[in-house]
Formats: C-alpha cells, structure tokens, sequence
C-alpha cells in the first residue's frame, strides 16, 4: 500500500490521541493530563501519561512513548501502514493512495519514528519526460562522450531553457524527477544555476542511474561513486558499469542507508579537489563499519592536482585504469 505523506500528518493533527487511547485504557484527567494505567506494562498506580498538548503519550513505568501510530503499532501490534489505516479510520480521514517510490520505503525502514512524514518524492508521469526529444550535446562529444552513450543514458534537450536534461530514477526505475544541467557556458558569470530540478526535490535519498547499474553491481560486489553523471557515462564507455553518480561530493545519511542495504564494497571516485578529509564525515565513518570503503587517492597527481577539478575519467582510460586499481581503503 502506498500512502500519502499528508494522510500521517492529519492523523497527528486532527485525531486526539486521548480519545484514541481512551477506547482502550480507563483515563482520569489530573490538572488537564490523561492519566492511566499502563496498557504496556503491569502496574497498580497509574504511570502512563498523554500530554496536554495530546499529541504523544508516555509511561513512567516501562517508558514506552511515542505518537498516534506508535501507540497503535504497540498496542494492536500491527505494520505502521496498518496503523495508519485504523487511525484514519478512527478520524474519518481519507486515505488517498498514491504511487511512492520504492527507496523511501526502504529508508522509512530504517528512518527514526516520528520522522517519516516529510517524504515527498511522487512517481512522475514518462509523459512528462516524453515532452522533450533525445538529444546528441555536441560541447559532451568534444568532451569524449558518445552520442550512443547519451543514448543510453537518456539525455534530452529542454531547447526553450537551453538545458541538458535527464532522468532521475529511483532503485526500481520510477522516474523521480528530471534534471536539467545548463548549456550556457557561462552560467557562472550569469548566475543561472548549474542544475535545476524540474519537479519538487524530496530528499537525496537516490543515487543517479542506480537501478540500471545494479546487475553489475551485484556482479562485482562493488559500487562506484562518482560526483556526476558524465563521470559514469565516461566510465561507461571504459567498460564500468557498476557506476552511479552521488549529485553530490557529501554522502548523507540517506545514500549511505542505501549502501548499506546494498551490501557491497563502496569506491568513491569523486573529482580530483576533493581530498578525504573533505567528504569525510560521521555518515561516511558509519559506511566504514558496514562496507569495504575505498576512495580514489590521485597521490601522483594524474588528474593535474586539486585545481585541475577532474573527474577520474576525465583523461582517458589508462589514467582512470590506474587510479582505480591504485584505489585506497578508507580508514578513519
Ligand atoms: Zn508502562
């Protein structure tokens, strides 16, 4: 069942949890509290409490706490989606289902309770993708890109925005968004942004290209990461394709959730500024304790040093071939 993030938040606000709790557990009032015996533990005087806001309930007793949809998780011992269910059946509130993608699911596993309602990613109509024609970007072949590869990687032309787009896909290959990356040359100088988004952005809970990569990543047992999606289609062309692209040089929470789940060894390749320390952080420290975690560590400077801002494949197959295979565990 795929449920509508909007539905959780007019449960909390419209239903009141006393009243909910109350069909079950006998409640005194005492200075505008709720008051009663705990129904998860046994217990004579009452230590089990809603507070006056009547948003969330807690026990003095076995500190069992929580909203809504934890009380009727614990007490029915039931799936949160079966939760919201009866709550929104309590409060006569429309459960309207709607297409969510997968990877919030598989973060909504791990995500911390009371969390869960600020997802926003919708599956998004192929139409919407289908509106813009396949497109060869000459400034990528003078770069060494092919056209069969912008091919394979679906890229597009926006021709009223001057933009590169393609699409964003969740792990089982819903389109998730559509990004656009300027043609302008000198966006910079004209403050247009590199990358624009075409639909509402949910959290970076994705890796680029992802899905199309996950044959070969279950092959090699191994994922590599780059910064951006030319890198992977360079690396493409070098024969890798257990390659997806971070849209970031910042690993968070999410993506590292993600790698986790995948169980494989995680080499991050991203451009040659970006040094260990700089996308060191406690996501990446978590990642070390589940997974093989390499890095791409340009210590002959191939890449043409930090200022340089190569991608590892920017110079060609040999240079990358040698990086790769030179790669560093990350220690921290
Ligand atoms: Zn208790």
């Amino acid at each position: 069942m795929h449920i509508d993030d909007k539905v959780i938040s007019s449960i909390k606000e419209k239903i009141s949890l006393s009243d909910y709790i109350a069909q079950y557990v006998d409640l005194k009032y005492v200075n505008g509290q709720a008051v009663g015996l705990c129904p998860f533990h046994d217990e004579k005087t009452p230590s089990f409490k809603v507070d006056v806001n009547d948003r969330f309930f807690h026990c003095f007793g076995c500190h069992k706490s929580g909203d809504i949809l934890d009380f009727i998780q614990a007490y029915h011992k039931v799936s949160l989606e079966k939760a919201i269910k009866i709550a929104a059946k309590f409060g006569n509130i429309e459960v309207k289902n709607v297409p969510i993608s997968d990877t919030i699911k598989i973060c909504r596993l791990y995500n911390h309770k009371n969390n869960y309602a600020d997802f926003s990613h919708e599956i998004i109509p192929e139409t919407e993708l289908e509106k813009y024609n396949p497109t060869t970007i000459s400034s990528w072949v003078s770069e060494g890109i092919e056209p069969i590869t912008m091919q394979k990687y679906d890229i597009r032309l926006d021709a009223k925005h001057e933009r590169a787009i393609y699409p964003v896909r969740d792990i089982n290959g819903n389109l998730i968004n559509i990004k656009g990356r300027t043609l302008c040359d000198c966006w910079k100088e004209l403050k247009i942004p590199k990358y624009i988004n075409y639909f509402k952005v949910g959290r970076l809970d994705y890796f680029q290209g992802l899905c199309d990569a996950m044959p070969y990543i279950k092959d090699n047992k191994e994922i590599i990461i780059f910064e951006g999606i030319k890198s992977c289609m360079k690396a493409n062309q070098f024969g890798f394709n257990n390659v997806v692209s971070a849209e970031t040089s910042i690993l968070n929470q999410y993506q590292v959730r993600l790698l986790v789940s995948l169980g494989c060894n995680v080499t991050i390749a991203f451009d040659a500024d970006k040094t260990l320390g700089d996308f060191t952080n406690k996501e990446l420290k978590m990642l070390t304790r589940f997974c093989n975690v390499y890095y791409i560590n340009d210590r002959e400077n191939l890449l043409g040093g930090k200022e340089s801002k190569n991608s590892p494949v920017d110079l060609g197959a040999d240079v990358w071939n040698e990086l790769f295979y030179k790669r560093e565990r990350v220690i921290i």
